[in-house]
């Protein structure tokens, strides 16, 4: 255990799974305490059970505007304030354009940007108020480069950078720091759809992160003295996927 976040108030959003559990954790083991916000209500209790006391469960779905809209109050009531927000919730539907569902651009662009968006606008007000905070949002190597064979994911992590970048400039004369993390291909619920024989010639080629890769280098990001900006954090494993 350690105490680098020690008297720190993290939340952290797609937090029952993947990368938000493993970034749950490793902000745990240095001391925060952390809200972990999920729709997935089961899976929350399950995991806050195994994480210990410090942990708190939320649940909220981070597309509904409503449930947006209560989550700041809900994430004060039980702790009184807020120094870290990591909008982690994401998912990915793959595939060309001319075979999609026209009605699964709403669906990513609704969770991976406007989710994002709406999330990060909740909790700005009581971080400007303090002058302090920091903003994590998970992007995705998608985000940067253009990820051909993922035409929708690809632009809804796009978006997602380009909103850090220009919010990091309009929050930091608050004291306010955002920065994404934009991993390659992480073992997580999200490629569970990946046919296995990629997977496994994947894994053989060192080319898929374990979660907690993402998680240590959040925590780096989160561990800058106060006077370093934030940058974004790319993390790439040897992937023929990119
Ligand atoms: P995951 O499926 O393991 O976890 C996603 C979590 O988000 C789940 O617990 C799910 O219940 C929750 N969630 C989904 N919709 C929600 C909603 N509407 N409201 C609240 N919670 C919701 O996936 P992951 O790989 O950990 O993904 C986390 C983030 O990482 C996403 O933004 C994803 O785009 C990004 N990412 C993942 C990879 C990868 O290869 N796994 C790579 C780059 C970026």
């Amino acid at each position: 255990m350690g105490e680098k976040l020690s008297g720190k108030v993290a939340a952290i959003t797609g937090a029952a799974s993947g990368i938000g559990l493993e970034c749950s954790r490793i902000l745990l083991s240095e001391g925060a305490r952390v809200v972990l916000v999920d729709r997935d209500e089961e899976a929350l209790k399950a995991v806050c059970t195994d994480l210990g006391s410090q942990a708190i469960p939320l649940r909220v779905d981070v597309t509904d505007p409503a449930s947006v809209s209560r989550m700041m109050p809900q994430i004060l009531e039980q702790t009184g304030q807020l120094d870290i927000f990591h909008a982690n919730a994401g998912s990915y539907i793959g595939g060309e354009i001319l075979k999609g569902d026209p009605d699964a651009w709403d669906r990513m662009l609704n969770l991976n940007i406007n989710a994002a968006f709406r999330s990060v606008h909740a909790v700005l007000p009581h971080m400007v108020e303090r002058k302090t905070g920091d903003i994590i949002v998970t992007s995705s190597i998608a985000g940067l480069v253009p990820v051909v064979w993922e035409p929708i994911y690809t632009a809804s992590k796009h978006a997602v950078q380009a909103f850090v970048h220009t919010v990091r400039r309009q929050v930091a004369p608050h004291g306010l720091r955002v920065g994404a993390v934009a991993p390659g291909p992480v073992v997580t619920a999200l490629i569970k759809d990946w046919p296995k024989e990629k997977l496994d010639a994947e894994l053989a080629a060192g080319g898929l992160m374990q979660p907690v890769e993402v998680a240590e280098a959040i925590l780096f990001m989160l561990t800058r003295p106060r006077n370093v900006t934030i940058r974004d954090l790319v993390i790439l494993p040897q992937s023929n996927d990119l």
